[in-house]
């Protein structure tokens, strides 16, 4: 399984700081072999000291080396820390910033060149998932991407469910990994409300190689759970 923790706009570098090292004895005092990743704020990037088979990647990052892009990350930045993995496509991007997908194909592209894992989401609205556009909306958001990249993970998150303390039900999460399966070998990540108390069902579903997780996550404590309750699925 796979276990991605995205921080968005939360905690401190001194925090984080803590959280990484917490996190980093769970996971070498429980000898646990899923793949963990944290995605903390820009402020926050670092490896912390890390021994275990935690990554830290970037949330974002403009598709330059550097330049005058006032506000943003570039390569160097990212390199500074030794990331080499990054979120793109993530629904806060797209709806809240209004990342095209011309736009985010373009990052993709850069990152791939770079030799980045990426970790790369799709996800409906409620409103295409009402009008059961749901597949044909998600292929769309697949405009521009390589999906034989050998370092692609896709996480598929409705957005209806980020945030909202309702995951989708296990039935839908299944029908739509199951399709996305046809096409793309890479691992699949379900998105939106895991907490510990569904990480279990989530991660029985036969396509789910793991989750990306926001609000749950946020604390140590309770990523820590989830991953504990995720065991021997
Ligand atoms: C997310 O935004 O990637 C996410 C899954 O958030 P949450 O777990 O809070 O629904």
């Amino acid at each position: 399984m796979i276990y991605a923790s995205n921080f968005k706009t939360n905690n401190t570098r001194a925090y984080t700081k803590e959280y990484i090292n917490t996190l980093d004895d769970f996971i070498s005092e429980n000898s646990i072999k899923d793949e963990i990743y944290v995605f903390p704020t820009a402020t926050s990037l670092n490896m912390f000291g890390i021994s275990s088979n935690i990554t830290i990647g970037a949330q974002n990052a403009y598709p330059v080396k550097n330049g005058s892009y006032t506000g943003e990350i570039g390569l160097e930045q990212l390199d500074e820390f030794g990331i080499k993995t990054i979120l793109i496509g993530h629904s806060e991007r797209r709806e809240i910033l209004k990342e095209s997908q011309e736009f985010i194909a373009q990052k993709f592209n850069f990152f791939k060149e770079q030799g980045f894992r990426i970790i790369y989401c799709i996800g409906e609205t409620k409103e295409t998932r009402d009008s059961r556009k749901t597949m044909e909306y998600l292929w769309s958001e697949f405009d521009g991407i390589d999906l034989e990249y050998d370092k692609l993970i896709v996480a598929y998150e409705p957005i209806w469910a980020i945030g909202t303390g309702v995951s989708a039900k296990k039935e839908d999460i299944d029908e739509v990994l199951s399709a996305l399966r046809l096409r793309v070998k890479a691992p699949l990540l379900y998105g939106g409300s895991v907490k510990s108390t569904n990480i279990k069902e989530i991660a029985s579903i036969k396509d789910c190689d793991g989750v990306l997780i926001g609000s749950a996550s946020w604390k140590v404590e309770s990523f820590c759970e989830i991953i504990k309750n995720g065991q021997n699925q």
